[in-house]
């Protein structure tokens, strides 16, 4: 192992669809959707082949993708990018984070993010050799998880040289707004700090919650590096089409990364993603409101079946509290996770995986799992029904 933290062992989701596969498990553990992105764009890649988008595109990414991204940012959130040094496009948002932590941070400089936080957030931190600081998201009492802001402005400090945010939140499903934003720009701004925000799920907000890029913060832009994907926008996990906007310098810093990580890629994918951004809207409204109805149909089944439930207001997933199911054999959510697909027929992931080791946020966490509802209605009530019999 690399890392001595162990955040680069082989990943939670990884083992869970392994697990599931295995036992023939309904898997609401891995986050992918099991009905693949509109057809149009999927044509648009196959065309693109035949047309012989075949060979190396350039490393900063085909200019259409990057003019499709600043429009993009400028009809949805009034940011404004100049596509030629403002834009990098990268090997889905993964390669776009971890080529963002390399070039900002190195051993004796502290990146802070939010705890629970995606893994490989950590596993970048990790590959850096910077030191990981982290502020709690916690369960609030009025609904939903908040970000403990007196951890956070004690978290920032002179060594910060990053703070990486991730809204709308995996695992939590929170949606950070204007408070808690403002004051992790006050923060970064405070501590001279450069904000990394991982917003791959920035369509997929439900009810009255709204995404609020922190690069559209007032003097924000010219600190942050904003990173997105295609994968969950378009129902095309697979095809690994992220990008990174932000400042000229800093994108030229993790050009100077990324182009020995993959050079470049995903040739055929880039235009047909420069079409999907430009005139899928009313897909992604469709993919939006279907999830709404999942989420729903998934919140009510597992409170019918026992779990205490935070209700999502975004992203894919649903966070739940498994106590009532524990046993002496399973005391934690990582061990019910472990057993659920030989005890139940269901796949799950545990929050503690999301967590550093023996953390206060990961003891406090220690009885959540995560399930995700980017599956169909068959899967989902399948599963519910399922865990229905648990108990
Ligand atoms: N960030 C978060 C919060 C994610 O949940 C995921 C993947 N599901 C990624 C980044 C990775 O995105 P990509 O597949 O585009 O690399
Ligand atoms: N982001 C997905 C999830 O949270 C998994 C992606 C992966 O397996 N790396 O489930």
């Amino acid at each position: 192992l690399v890392s001595p933290d162990g955040s680069t062992r082989p990943t939670i989701f990884a083992e869970m669809t392994a697990l599931a596969q295995a036992s023939g498990a309904a898997n609401l553990g891995q986050g992918f959707p099991d009905e693949d992105g509109p057809a149009w764009i999927r044509e648009a890649a196959i065309a693109a082949i035949r047309e012989g988008a075949n060979q190396y595109p350039p490393g900063r990414g085909i200019a259409e993708l990057r003019e499709a991204v600043a429009a993009h940012q400028r009809r949805h959130y009034g940011i404004e990018l100049d596509p030629a040094t403002e834009i990098l496009i990268t090997a889905g948002a993964t390669e776009a984070l971890t080529a963002a932590v390399l070039a900002l941070a190195g051993p004796g400089d502290e990146v802070v993010t939010l705890e629970p936080f995606y893994d490989s957030h950590a596993a970048a931190i990790a590959l850096a050799g910077a030191t990981h600081v982290t502020v709690p998201l916690a369960p609030d009492p009025t609904g939903g998880f908040r970000v403990d802001l007196d951890a956070l402005d004690a978290a920032v400090g002179p060594r910060t040289r990053a703070i990486l945010v991730n809204s709308p939140h995996n695992p939590t499903g929170a949606v950070l707004g204007a408070e808690e934003l403002a004051r992790i720009a006050a923060a970064a701004q405070r501590a001279d700090a450069i904000v990394v925000t991982d917003e791959v799920y920035e369509h997929l907000v439900f009810d009255d919650a709204a995404h609020i890029p922190i690069a559209s913060l007032p003097g924000m832009a010219e600190r942050t590096l904003t990173v997105s994907s295609a994968g969950k926008t378009f129902s095309l996990t697979g095809w690994k089409v992220g990008w990174v906007s932000g400042p000229a310098g800093l994108i030229e810093a993790v050009l100077a990364v990324k182009q020995f990580l993959t050079y470049s890629g995903g040739a055929p994918f880039q235009p047909a993603i420069a079409r999907a951004l430009s005139e899928g809207d009313a897909d992604v409204a469709g993919l939006r409101d279907s999830l709404a109805a999942r989420r729903d149909r998934l919140v009510t089944g597992l409170r019918a079946a026992g779990f205490s439930v935070v209700v999502p207001h975004g992203t894919y997933f649903v966070c739940a509290d498994a106590t009532p199911f524990l046993t002496p054999d399973t005391p934690d959510g990582a061990a019910f996770a472990r057993a659920l697909p030989g005890r139940a027929g269901v796949a799950c992931v545990p929050l503690s995986a999301f967590c550093r080791e023996g953390s206060a946020t990961a003891r406090a966490l220690a009885p959540w799992v995560r399930f995700t509802f980017v599956k169909d209605a068959a899967t989902l009530d399948a599963a519910i029904d399922r865990l229905s019999a648990l108990r």
